[in-house]
């Protein structure tokens, strides 16, 4: 598996090196070159299998080469240890909850798997590395979670104060040990950006720095699963289905991308967004332009005003989009307005959805599961094209009490991995947004 990046302007790597370094060197994104195809032989074998065997089966053939059979089994079965349910709504609906991890959110499948393989190369080689990750909310406590305890690894985090919940903050925040977590009095794109610099900054080239965001190969190869796994179950080879996907900085829709490009009929994906709507205007007009600053919703963890996954989708659509946006090179705006259609949602409509949900169905959605069903309802109007269609709930609803309540009425269960957070003592350093100060912190505190 040889990967490029997006800036075209770095030497090929291989997977280890991807996952271990996040960012190329000319600031691309890493993106395989090639990707291998399932037949429908292998897809329809898949279908009775449990959600970790297919990890393993689906991540064989993606890294046939980079690491063992055996430790990838034993990496799969000990990262997919937890339920992955498909609700059905009616008969051309379903909802894949990816809220069953330990912290409650979809990003527990990537950044376990991530740490994972990490921990595997780490391991062979007896080397340090730090990871430093911006958050805008499930990310670092998906993080923070998958490395808890790993000797050879600590994570630094970086969320913006005031934009993310109390309980996500104190996913990240009780942890200690290995996990250092910064509350930023800026934006999840300043806190992005300070990231970003970092990586560029050769005053902390010894501290090994690696990003574990949605930037890193690794988070985003294991997003590819969960596709696999609804198609297998809910479909015979070769109906379609459509996805309707809550999206941030598109991680979550990438990893989407890459399982149709592996031979799974998605006919179509359904990027539904919030009121941070670039994405949706740059498939209508065909020009892109980032929002600056994002709008605060709901939805917290897609309060995205420029996705940093946009450039690997470029790229996967024969374009070029440098890491500031510019795009280069027109991608085939053909061909990806027939594959991805893309919606924004209002906080009165997400609202809106939750509610009608709850009385209609009895099933219990938060804001982001909200956007993606809203996005979906949108579509089919639209289109009047009634094939099975799988929505993503991409967090546990008791992450978002307050809403819910607000919305509902009601208070959400908290499920056993969130009870034992509440309780914690929180540790925490509070910086503003100057790259200098923030340089200063990590010099001082990190050897
Ligand atoms: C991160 C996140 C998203 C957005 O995912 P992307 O991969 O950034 O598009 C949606 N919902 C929840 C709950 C999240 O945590």
């Amino acid at each position: 598996m040889k990967l490029y990046s997006t800036n075209l302007q770095a030497e090929e790597v291989s997977f280890e090196t991807a996952l271990i370094e996040g960012l190329a060197p000319d600031r691309g994104l890493y993106m395989p070159k090639a990707l291998p195809y399932f037949s429908e032989e292998e897809l329809t074998s898949m279908k009775d299998k449990p959600y970790p065997e297919i990890a393993f089966q689906v991540l064989k053939k993606i890294l046939a080469g980079e690491i063992d059979e055996e430790s990838l089994k034993e990496i799969t079965y000990d990262a997919y240890d937890y339920e992955v349910p498909l609700e059905k709504v009616d008969d051309i609906t379903y909802i894949m909850r990816l809220d069953r991890g330990p912290t409650a959110s979809f990003k527990d499948f990537a950044a376990r798997m991530m740490a994972r393989l990490m921990q595997y190369y780490l391991k062979k080689e007896n080397r340090q590395l730090t990871i430093l990750t911006a958050t805008s909310g499930d990310t670092g406590s998906a993080v923070a979670h998958a490395f808890y305890g790993l000797d050879n690894i600590r994570v630094i985090v970086l969320f913006p104060q005031g934009e993310v919940s109390e309980r996500q903050r104190k996913q990240m925040t009780t942890l200690g040990k290995n996990i250092t977590a910064l509350s930023i009095g800026g934006k999840f794109d300043d806190c992005q950006a300070m990231v970003k610099q970092a990586f560029a900054d050769e005053e902390l080239k010894h501290l090994n720095l690696s990003s574990a965001n949605s930037i890193n190969i690794g988070r985003l190869v294991p997003q590819s699963i969960y596709y696999f796994y609804a198609y297998v179950k809910l479909r015979d080879y070769p109906e379609e289905m459509i996805v309707s996907i809550p999206s941030g900085n598109f991680g979550n829709m990438m990893g989407c991308v890459l399982a149709k490009n592996m031979g799974v009929p998605i006919k179509r994906i359904l990027a539904s967004v919030n009121e941070n709507d670039e994405f949706p205007c740059f498939i209508d007009s065909g020009k892109y332009a980032k929002l600056a600053p994002s709008k605060n919703c709901l939805s917290n963890a897609m309060n995205v005003g420029h996705p940093s996954n946009l450039s690997r989708l470029i790229a996967i659509y024969g374009g070029e989009m440098d890491e500031k946006g510019n795009i280069n090179q027109m991608p085939d705006m053909g061909k990806l307005r027939q594959d991805i259609f893309s919606i924004s949602v209002t906080d009165q409509q997400t609202k809106t959805v939750m509610k009608e949900f709850f009385d209609e169905y009895g099933i219990l959605i938060e804001p982001h599961g909200a956007v993606g069903i809203k996005g979906l309802r949108d579509y089919r109007e639209l289109s009047m094209d009634n094939t099975l269609a799988v929505t993503l709930e991409t967090a546990h609803p008791a992450k978002f009490p307050g809403e819910v309540r607000l919305v509902i009425g009601i208070e959400p269960e908290l499920p056993e991995s969130l009870k034992r957070t509440e309780a914690g003592e929180e540790y925490m350093q509070s910086l503003n947004t100057d790259y200098i100060q923030f340089r200063e912190y990590i010099l001082n505190n990190f050897k």
